[in-house]
């Protein structure tokens, strides 16, 4: 029972010369194994912090979790013991990064680096290792793997890094696998071909995925559910389908008008005026009220919850959530 991973009420700060930084205030998502949960939002919006306080790369100053739970498998990752926490997160988790150059070792073969996983978690021979990452090399598609395996990063494109870098994420079979921004730093051909492959082992493996971006256009073909992020809270949260079709959300619906479209290259598409705010003084009531087309006065001292989203006979939809006072008028706008 229970979901792979719930994230509770988390809270992570930041201690800045401006003062103390709320980057997540009160964040709950949950994801299943053979799930694919894409957090959205723009940068700085606390989608990167949540994935570091799963994974426990917080855990120094200045950031620290304030409140709130993580629950692998119903195991508090925040509370328990240490051994436990390191297990869990080096082998039934792992994170694949944007930038594959600074997470791989310049000086190591990438045949080694994957070998490595081996040796270290299962006690691989050098020989063993060494055939283990031929095969994942095979698996994750890089061409002529076996001629390739002593081959060093930088002898390889970005893409093909990329691939590496889910390689392995992949080596030690996790249950759950957070990336974050994995296509970011790809050409748009590059970036869709990755994603294919990600989703593709997903299903294959049966993984629980969270797929961090600030890019709906590539999440969109890959995704079950969305969950929208805005200064440190979740704004919207729906399946994918449902959240292209009709968001209910103001930033949402500015973000889907801002996907890059071929015929729009080189345009300043950005349907979202204005900035981020900054953590240290957020605005009073719903944070996003700068920046709201639709915004009264009202938002300005009235925080909105997390409301359900309701079907045309006030029932639940399942899955939807809207932290907007007007999140009808929105749906229906
Ligand atoms: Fe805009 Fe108001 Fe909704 Fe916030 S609560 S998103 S300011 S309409
Ligand atoms: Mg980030």
């Amino acid at each position: 029972g229970g979901p792979l991973l719930a994230v509770r009420d988390l809270a992570v700060e930041f201690r800045t010369r401006e003062g103390t930084a709320r980057a997540v205030n009160g964040v709950s998502y949950c994801v299943d194994s053979g799930e694919t949960l894409a957090v959205l939002g723009e940068s700085g919006s606390g989608k990167s912090v949540t994935a570091q306080a799963i994974m426990g790369i917080l855990d120094t100053p200045p950031g620290r979790v304030a409140a709130g739970r993580v629950l692998f498998r119903g195991r508090d990752l925040l509370t328990a013991p240490e051994e436990e926490r390191r297990r869990l997160r080096g082998e039934r988790m792992a994170m694949i990064f944007q930038d594959a150059l600074s997470s791989l070792n310049p000086v190591l073969s990438v045949g080694y680096q994957l070998g490595e996983m081996f040796r270290v978690h299962r006690g691989a021979s050098r020989r063993e290792a060494r055939e283990r990452a031929v095969d994942l090399m095979e698996r994750v598609r890089i061409p002529a793997a076996r001629e390739r395996v002593n081959d060093y990063p930088h002898q390889f494109s970005g893409g093909m890094r990329q691939r590496i870098m889910i390689a392995m994420a992949l080596a030690l079979e996790p249950d759950l696998i957070i990336a974050d921004e994995p296509t970011t730093a790809l050409d748009v051909t590059v970036q869709a071909q990755v994603m294919e492959l990600l989703a593709e082992l997903q299903r294959e493996f049966h993984m629980g995925l969270i797929l961090i971006t600030h890019d709906l256009g590539v999440v969109a073909d890959v995704a079950d559910r969305i969950a929208v992020m805005y200064a440190g809270r979740i704004v919207e949260t729906a399946p994918v389908k449902e959240l292209y079709a009709a968001p209910a959300h103001p930033y949402t619906k500015g973000l889907l008008e801002s996907i890059p479209r071929l015929d729009h290259k080189g345009k300043e598409l950005y349907a979202i005026q204005g900035l981020p705010p900054s953590l240290t003084a957020l605005p009073s009531g719903c944070s996003f009220h700068p920046r709201c087309p639709l915004a009264t006065e009202r938002c300005t001292t009235e925080r909105p919850p997390l409301h359900p989203v309701l079907d045309a006979s006030e029932a639940p939809v399942a899955g939807r959530g809207s932290a907007c006072h007007y999140w009808k008028e929105t749906l229906h706008g």
